[in-house]
């Protein structure tokens, strides 16, 4: 009796050991401050190392991280560079800085350990542990950049071509900056090592100066300017009457593709709703669509003049500086630029490229209207506004005499005409400049065969 009782008991307790157990193990699996997921060091196993410079180390952990350790041995040597507490984040840029001595770094390599924690109570408190192991090259040099041709002069709102030779074992990018921050990325050319790119001076900018940049994975950097005739260039300004008829016409029609950003806009505030706002908002997806340079190495850019209508009388210029008035001259209403040249010819005519391309956009935009844009190669676009019709779609490829679309009044056009346009890496560049043969041999191609005959076979 007594026994069996005394049994009973003891199953129950079992139980409730068993439960305790599986509850610990539940509350473990559960509990967030037990998690067990490890740290991640976002770091190659081969890092470019100036010891003059800090050198960034990139952590992040799902839960937050509590501690890192830096250790560097040259094979007889190791040192602790770094020991830092973490005050929980996700995230972290943690640089750490040469030891000053005691670590020779022979035949310019090093063996780097980074030891990191999160603040997770799992393994008995300790908290998850990543180890990351990685070879540091030593590297003091900076990149070699040498010019070997470029266009010798740049209008404003015009374009321009250079060519560079840049060396280095660990190089990280390479690029053209110019004076307002633009940054235009050359593609791979003729032989290895050499580059190409085309760069524009964008008709707001005042100035233009602009500069080779090379940098390297140790963050050495080469800068060197490009020599340029800079050639300033005056613009048209003109003043356009709003007439009603024009504004509850196209205004008001173009208008209604933004319903909910017009309610409560007088006839006057559509106006320059469409003209200005709704502009930015069109050209910010052209910019966007003619920005991206593709990575093909480029042994030639015969490029031909762009003659996109037969015939096409130009009606409207590059670069005009627009202002609406209403009424009375002094009552400017709204003011724009205009960034391409009209033609017009017949109605719906047809609309050629002059130069093979990829078609990257055929879609209504805004203003634009039916808009299309091919991409020439080297960061080179042109675009064909108020199109009726499209005759090519995205992803197709064009050969040079194609035609792609038909003339209309598509969009901000009152009469069937063609807006035709050309970027440079995003910028609206003045097509005059590459509707000209001559200008094109003497400021692009003749640049590029000069630049040939230098580097040699
Ligand atoms: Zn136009």
């Amino acid at each position: 009796m007594h026994r069996k009782k005394s049994s009973s008991l003891g199953l129950v307790l079992f139980l409730l050991v068993i439960a305790g157990i599986f509850g610990g193990i539940y509350f473990l699996n559960h509990d967030p401050r037990f998690e067990k997921v490890k740290p991640v060091i976002n770091m190659g196993k081969e890092i470019f190392w100036n010891p003059e410079n800090g050198l960034e180390i990139d952590v992040s952990d799902n839960y937050g991280l509590k501690n890192i350790e830096v250790y560097v041995e040259d094979g007889e040597n190791e040192e602790k560079i770094s020991d830092i507490k973490l005050s929980g984040d996700k995230n972290y840029k943690v640089e750490v800085n040469f030891p000053k001595k005691g670590i020779l770094a022979k035949d310019n390599f090093l063996k780097l350990t980074i030891v990191v924690r999160d603040k997770s109570l799992w393994q008995f408190f300790r908290g998850n542990k990543t180890v990351k192991k990685a070879i540091v090259s030593i590297d003091k040099k900076k990149p070699e950049l040498t010019l070997i041709n470029n266009s010798y002069s740049i209008g404003k709102g015009g374009s321009g071509v250079a060519i560079f030779r840049v060396k280095d074992k660990s190089l990280k990018s390479v690029y053209i900056v110019t004076n307002f921050g633009k940054k235009f990325y050359p593609n791979p050319f003729y032989k290895k090592d050499y580059y190409i790119s085309l760069f524009a001076w964008p008709i707001f900018q005042k100035k233009f100066r602009a500069w080779v940049v090379a940098v390297d994975k140790a963050g050495n950097k080469t800068k060197q300017y490009i020599p340029l005739y800079v050639k300033d260039r005056n613009y048209r300004v003109s003043y356009i009457k709003a007439k009603d008829s024009f504004i509850d016409g196209k205004i008001a029609t173009l208008a209604e593709d933004r319903p909910e950003r017009i309610k409560n806009m007088n006839r006057l505030q559509k106006l320059n709703f469409v003209n200005a706002i709704y502009r930015v908002e069109n050209e910010d997806l052209i910019r966007k669509v003619t920005t991206p340079v593709d990575n093909s190495k480029i042994n030639n850019f015969n490029i031909k003049r762009f003659y996109p209508l037969r015939n096409g009388a130009v009606v409207g210029t590059y670069g005009d500086h627009r202002y609406y008035y209403y009424k009375t001259k002094d009552n400017i209403i709204s003011e724009s630029y205009h960034m391409g040249v009209d033609m017009a010819s017949v109605k719906h005519g047809n609309i050629k490229t002059s130069n093979k391309a990829l078609v990257v956009f055929a879609h209504y935009n805004g203003i634009y209207g039916n808009n299309l844009i091919l991409y020439h190669g080297l960061g080179l676009y042109s675009l064909y506004g108020h199109c009726s019709e499209f005759l090519v779609q995205k992803g197709d490829v064009v050969k040079a005499g194609t035609i792609v679309a038909h003339t209309g009044k598509t969009g901000l056009a009152l009469g069937d005409h063609l807006h035709f346009g050309l970027m440079v890496q995003g910028v609206m560049v003045r097509p005059a400049e590459w509707m000209d043969q001559r200008w094109i041999k003497t400021h692009i191609t003749s640049i590029i065969a000069k630049a040939k005959k230098i580097i040699g076979n």
